[in-house]
């Protein structure tokens, strides 16, 4: 039997490189997937090449009708909702004194108010189907340490660590058997990590000093993130709660 076979999972974000990893290791180990962007054209191939357990559906997180259109389609074509991985996240590199109110709000409408709408919306979607659902929400070792260059980003991925717990807490004090847990990247190769080290204007200098602090000496791969998604959507994690997964190179050791 494969590790989440007959569960319906979404992602955000899925155009990305570590949204599309991972739905593609969702599927690949028996789920149906729900992939979702607000880069329609790049999702829906990502959707594509899952045949049957791939739908494609345009989703920008910050936008809560869109998480209600998400919730139904996904209902309406698989039946349930068993994971909701909120995976879409950005950043901007400018130091506190630099940044603007805007560009700071921008941020944390992504990151932190995504991430809400999505454990709002996903746990009536997952009580409506039932389901002992798994929300997985994708932070970053910059949601543990501060980061001087990405203020904004920081802020809002400690606050993604945090609402996880406090997710976690209401489900189990609810009984609902829902889970909520973090999972804290270090660097990982995506086009993230291209356009921070393009942004400082020297990109080889940036990339050596991002491997300076990575103790095993080299950047993730999408799927290092994608198993851990994989591990807890599955019934494999079912007493994990509320917990945090480090994957970053012993960088924050
Ligand atoms: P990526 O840039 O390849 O993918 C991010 C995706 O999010 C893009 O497809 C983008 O279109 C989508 N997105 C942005 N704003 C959106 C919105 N408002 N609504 C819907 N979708 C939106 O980056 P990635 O590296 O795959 O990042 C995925 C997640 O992992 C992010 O939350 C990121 O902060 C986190 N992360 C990445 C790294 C890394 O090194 N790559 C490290 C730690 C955490």
């Amino acid at each position: 039997m494969k590790r989440v076979e007959g569960k319906v999972a979404l992602v955000t974000g899925g155009a990305g490189g570590l949204g599309a990893a991972s739905a593609r290791m969702l599927a690949r180990e028996g789920a149906k997937v729900v992939v979702t962007d607000r880069r329609e054209a790049e999702a829906r191939a990502v959707a594509q090449e899952l045949g049957d357990a791939g739908l494609f559906v345009a989703l920008d997180v910050t936008q809560e009708a869109q998480w209600e259109n998400a919730m139904a389609r996904t209902l309406e074509k698989f039946g349930r909702l068993d994971v909701l991985v909120n995976n879409a996240g950005m950043g901007i590199v400018k130091d506190v004194e630099e940044m603007t109110l805007d560009e700071w709000r921008l941020v944390h409408a992504v990151n932190l108010d995504g991430v809400f709408l999505g454990c709002k919306h996903g746990i009536r979607a997952m009580k409506q189907s039932g389901a002992k659902g798994s929300i997985i929400n994708i932070s970053s070792i910059a949601g543990i340490v501060g980061v001087g260059q990405f203020p904004a980003y920081s802020s809002s991925k400690g606050g993604v660590r945090l609402l996880s717990k406090s997710v976690a807490l209401h489900c189990a004090a609810k009984g609902y058997g829902i889970r909520c847990n973090s999972v804290h990247p270090g660097y990982v190769e995506t086009a993230m990590v291209e356009a921070l080290s393009q942004a400082s204007g020297q990109a080889e200098k940036t990339r050596a000093r991002m491997l300076k602090g990575i103790p095993m000496g080299h950047f993730g791969e999408p799927d290092d993130v994608a198993n851990a998604v994989l591990y807890l959507a599955s019934d494999e994690s079912k007493l994990m709660t509320g917990a945090e997964v480090i994957l970053d190179g012993g960088a924050t050791a």
